[in-house]
């Protein structure tokens, strides 16, 4: 169900226009508007679904196929021989902005550890 305030759901059915890196229909990937790396990419499914904590079955495929997705979306970015991060914040404490769930392909520099 797409979520009629969602910027990504906006974004997935065009009415905001977006480059995208990699669409297969069930998910697509743009890269972010205010990168944290030198590429830093969102794969994100078109359905809206808010956390994965209460996603339907078919929300949580989505959120599969994001991770199956990411490493052609990495390769297509130069990502493959140097190596990338991948982020899915869930939550206030996660510093999550965007309510529709995402995962982020972070790379390009040594990226340090987590914090
Ligand atoms: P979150 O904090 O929710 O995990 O990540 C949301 C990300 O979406 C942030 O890195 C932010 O820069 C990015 N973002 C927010 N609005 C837009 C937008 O309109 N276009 C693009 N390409 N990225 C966005
Ligand atoms: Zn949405």
């Amino acid at each position: 169900m797409a979520d009629a305030n969602c910027i990504f759901c906006k974004i997935g059915s065009g009415e905001i226009p977006a480059d995208k890196l990699f669409d297969d229909g069930r998910v697509f990937a743009i890269r972010d508007i205010n990168p944290k790396a030198p590429v830093h990419i969102l794969v994100i499914p078109r359905a809206h679904t808010e956390a994965l904590a209460d996603a339907p079955s078919d929300g949580a495929a989505d959120a599969a196929r994001c991770v199956e997705a990411a490493p052609g979306v990495a390769r297509e970015a130069g990502l493959d021989a140097s190596g990338y991060r991948l982020v899915a914040n869930q939550g206030a404490d996660s510093g999550q902005e965007v309510p529709h769930f995402h995962l982020h392909i972070l790379g390009g520099r040594a990226l340090g550890p987590m914090g």
